[in-house]
């Protein structure tokens, strides 16, 4: 089985001409993340992965996470404590945080590269930092001084690992349905008691603490989301001195046994009148609390699609290489020829590899919207990159994590009955990414903040400054430049028909929320795809990307854009059909 390669020269591209790297870099308090240094730092972050992350994947997904019933521990797979040693030892967690937290103070568009190689690297590892990076973000946002003081120079460095606690058996979606309890104590901490489950990396033996951010309600609290709040729980108490003390009332009583990523522990976490602190001080704030890292913690699931999708891209291109069946047209009689010259085989290759830069740029586009959103010039053009970051997030996560299950079942499809075996290793693609979808807010629930929230944002302006985005970045293409301008008209229509549709009927929007918001991530990755010929075209002729680029944008506008067209009469048809027919009619099959 192939190794992962991280893709540097196509990350490179996607800073340079997709993004403006070079541009935030001028940004005061960026000005030491200059391309020349970032470049220098993906490098060796690439070969980190590449040489300490990725060859436990394999060994992740085999052996898996274990849990002792009678110790309560979970044993993570060999080889995991020590690269996440030599993760804290490098600093690569602390990037893009702040100095004053012993932070590198870079661009979170770095971060984002860095998660890609991260994530493609070994899925099931990443998560670990990741859900720490979010709870990182949660305790920048809203933590007290004293909160910060205490856990997050310790959080930042890697040392120790974060966790997010929302969901229990009965609130999923619902978020607002969590019944776990907080009592004030006269010392002005709280008591928590409950039962979390799904906690991703809730237990481990990576590190000598964890920091659970736990939702939770206070007594009298108003029902629903309104009533929530957030509390740090940790794992073990920390002393005034900072040293680790007393093993706080948490205890983990269990762990899944996943389809997928079966090295990331997926904890069920039982509180008993565990201690925790109330994040910002103030009850009742944990959704609001939430809403400021959601668009960071989606960005960073939607960016798993692409960097699973570049690892199947990457193993199934390997593989059509070196499977040889039948005679490709024009090959020489009596020899097989390799896969790879089967024009159906090109055609799921190229499907794949121009999807994975289609959701490069939108997810680094995704990203840079969140820098300028916080280092903008001023407050006009802050304010008009938050927005955009927030109408792209749902867009990003469902679109992205949708299309890399795709393309991991497509490389499926290119090893053939190889594919379906566990020992190519490609199935692992398949079983791991398959979660993407659902964690983070299911694809669903993304689809319906996109039409319910995000569309009817200054009413209906922010899409619409989009769409004009949109509409300007054709007006250089000579490639597939009618197809692009096509696809644009069908998304502004059918938005304008949407939210027409959805003002007679709210549940006109909610049927139509999936479809529309597929053609939106098609559309927004013919922007993507866009922008690439017309910085390909500009690149020298011998320059060995400008083939590439421009022939993966031009597959993508003139052969999947059009897709967009078929998506229309269902983004458009209202919901009559969808409940036309009684829950025991649609029992009548059986
Ligand atoms: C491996 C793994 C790791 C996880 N890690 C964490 C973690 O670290 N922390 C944490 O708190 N949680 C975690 N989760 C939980 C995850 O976020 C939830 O599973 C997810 O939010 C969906 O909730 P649910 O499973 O209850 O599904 P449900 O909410 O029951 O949804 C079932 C289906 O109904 C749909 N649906 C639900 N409500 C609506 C609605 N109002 N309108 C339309 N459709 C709807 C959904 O889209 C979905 O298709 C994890 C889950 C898994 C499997």
């Amino acid at each position: 089985m192939p190794d992962y390669e991280a893709p540097l020269s196509d990350i490179r591209f996607a800073l340079e001409h997709l993004v403006d790297l070079a541009g935030l870099s001028k940004r005061p308090g960026f000005e030491h993340a200059d391309p020349d240094t970032v470049f220098g730092l993906l490098d060796e972050f690439g070969r980190f992965v590449g040489e300490v992350l990725a060859p436990l994947d394999r060994i992740g997904d085999t052996v898996g996470s274990k849990f002792d019933p009678d110790t309560h521990e979970v044993t993570t797979p060999p080889g995991w404590p020590d690269a996440y040693r030599k993760y804290v030892d490098a600093g690569w967690g602390s990037v893009s945080f702040p100095a004053e937290h012993g932070g590198g103070g870079f661009p979170w568009l770095v971060t984002i590269a860095m998660q890609e190689m991260l994530t493609a690297s070994n899925m099931a590892w990443s998560l670990c930092p990741l859900l720490t990076q979010g709870a990182i973000d949660m305790l920048l946002h809203h933590g007290s001084e004293e909160q910060q003081e205490t856990y997050l120079r310790r959080m930042v460095s890697a040392e120790w690992t974060g966790t997010m606690n929302l969901t229990e058996p009965q609130a999923g979606s619902d978020v607002g349905a969590l019944t776990t309890r907080a009592t004030p104590t006269d010392d002005g901490t709280w008591r928590i008691s409950g039962q979390k489950i799904f906690i991703t990396y809730g237990e481990q033996d990576m590190t000598d603490n964890i920091v659970h951010l736990v939702l939770a309600r206070t007594p009298d609290a108003p029902p629903g989301t309104r009533g929530i709040s957030c509390f740090i729980v940790p794992k073990f108490l920390v002393n005034d001195d900072g040293s680790l003390g007393a093993h706080n009332g948490v205890t983990c009583i269990g762990i899944e046994h996943k389809m997928g990523i079966h090295a990331s522990p997926t904890c069920t976490l039982e509180y008993d009148d565990a201690v925790g602190y109330l994040i910002g001080g103030e009850p009742n704030e944990g959704m609001r609390q939430m809403f400021t890292m959601m668009n960071t913690a989606r960005l960073s699931v939607g960016l798993s699609g692409l960097a699973v999708g570049e690892l199947a891209y990457q193993q199934a291109l390997d593989y059509a290489g070196e499977r040889h069946q039948g005679r490709a047209v024009g090959a020489a009689a009596g020899v097989s020829s390799p896969i790879i010259e089967h024009a159906d085989v090109r055609r799921m290759l190229l499907t794949m590899r121009s999807t994975v830069e289609a959701m490069r740029g939108l997810v680094y586009a995704n990203a840079e919207a969140i820098d300028l959103a916080r280092h903008g010039d001023d407050e006009g053009a802050r304010t008009a990159a938050s927005e955009l970051g927030d109408l792209l997030t749902p867009v990003t996560k469902a679109w992205c994590t949708d299309m890399g299950t795709e393309i991991a079942s497509l490389a499926v499809q290119i090893h053939g009955g190889m594919g379906f075996i566990e020992e190519t290793g490609i199935a692992q693609r398949y079983r791991d990414i398959r979660i993407a979808a659902i964690y983070e807010g299911t694809n669903g629930i993304q689809a319906m903040d996109l039409v319910g929230r995000k569309l009817p944002m200054r009413a209906g302006g922010v899409v619409s400054d989009f769409l004009d985005r949109l509409a300007a970045a054709g007006a250089e293409l000579t490639t597939g430049c009618d197809e692009y301008v096509a696809a644009v008209d069908a998304l502004r229509d059918t938005t304008t028909q949407l939210l027409t549709n959805a003002a007679a009927d709210p549940n006109n929007a909610l049927a139509a929320a999936t479809p529309y918001l597929r053609m939106f991530g098609i559309v927004a990755g013919g922007w993507v795809m866009a922008r690439q010929a017309i910085a390909a075209q500009r690149l020298a002729v011998d320059d060995p990307q400008r083939e590439p680029k421009l022939t993966t944008a031009r597959f993508y506008l003139e052969q999947l854009l059009p897709q967009v067209h078929g998506l229309r009469a269902a983004a458009t048809a209202g919901s009559a059909a969808l409940f036309a027919l009684s829950p025991d009619q649609l029992r009548s099959t059986r």
